[in-house]
């Protein structure tokens, strides 16, 4: 289980979010969904520990950091608990498919050499992009590095998978088999927390969804509920914005 306590996070003066509470199930996948600049990006990076957060706890497992007094042991088990996937796939350009994911798997999880790449073979067959595994990421549509990058997090078999918008920088064609590899991940129960403009996928894949504006989270439930019943103005203008 996944249980973040009173989280909060300032930039300088300027108060991001405070007192976040997020408690999130094994199996469980939550959207969240919200205006530009609400602090969406900066509450998932906070989780894993990319960013800092002022005060507040996140515990996954029996890994727990008190984000006042953080130890860098603590933080290390959190982030072993976590897999992040980048908007911008974030791959290294120097890595083959291959070993962009296991490079992680030998830093992170100690495999040697060999069974790095057999992992990594055997994640980009489930991916369906065992024939690209000597592809440099230059070599690759914007859909297939970003399968890649989910790969790459799925290969680490964390708890929890961080998605920060994981569709919006892919040209349109390639966004389906993006969404349907993370459908396909739902399916297998990995408990997920993704950020998303993509509604429609929200609505089908989500168990949960979050509106979060103003740095706080407005309303949350399933989605039916958040789509169809929205009870705070703030959520009622997005939907018909974006809708
Ligand atoms: P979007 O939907 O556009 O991705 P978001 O909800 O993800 O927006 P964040 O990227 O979390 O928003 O940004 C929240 C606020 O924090 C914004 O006002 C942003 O300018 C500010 N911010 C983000 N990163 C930093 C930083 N490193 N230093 C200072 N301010 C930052
Ligand atoms: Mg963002």
């Amino acid at each position: 289980m996944i249980t973040i306590n009173k989280l909060t996070k300032r930039f300088g003066e300027h108060t991001i979010f405070s007192d976040i509470d997020l408690t999130i199930n094994k199996g469980e996948i939550v959207a969240i969904i919200g205006p530009s600049g609400t602090g969406k990006s900066t509450f998932l990076r906070c989780i894993n520990y990319l960013e800092s957060a002022n005060s507040g706890s996140i515990s996954i497992n029996d890994a727990t950091v008190d984000c006042l007094q953080p130890k860098k042991n603590d933080i290390l088990a959190l982030r072993r608990q976590t897999g992040f996937v980048f908007q911008n796939y974030a791959l290294f350009n120097h890595l083959t498919a291959q070993q962009n994911i296991s490079e992680g798997l030998r830093i992170v999880k100690g495999f040697d050499k060999q069974q790095a790449q057999q992992r990594a073979l055997d994640i980009l067959t489930d991916i369906g992009l065992a024939d690209k595994a000597n592809n440099y990421p230059a070599a690759l549509s914007g859909g297939q590095q970003q399968r890649i990058g989910i790969g790459r997090a799925m290969a680490l078999e964390a708890e929890l998978l961080l998605l920060d918008e994981p569709t919006s920088a892919l040209d349109p064609l390639w966004v389906n088999e993006v969404l349907n590899l993370i459908k396909k991940l739902a399916k297998k129960q990995q408990t997920m927390l993704i950020v998303t403009h993509e509604l429609q996928f929200a609505r089908e894949v989500a168990d949960r969804v979050i509106f979060m504006a103003d740095g706080q989270f407005v309303e949350q439930g399933p989605p039916e509920q958040i789509f169809n019943h929205p009870n705070d103005p703030r959520l009622k203008a997005f939907l018909t914005q974006i809708g």
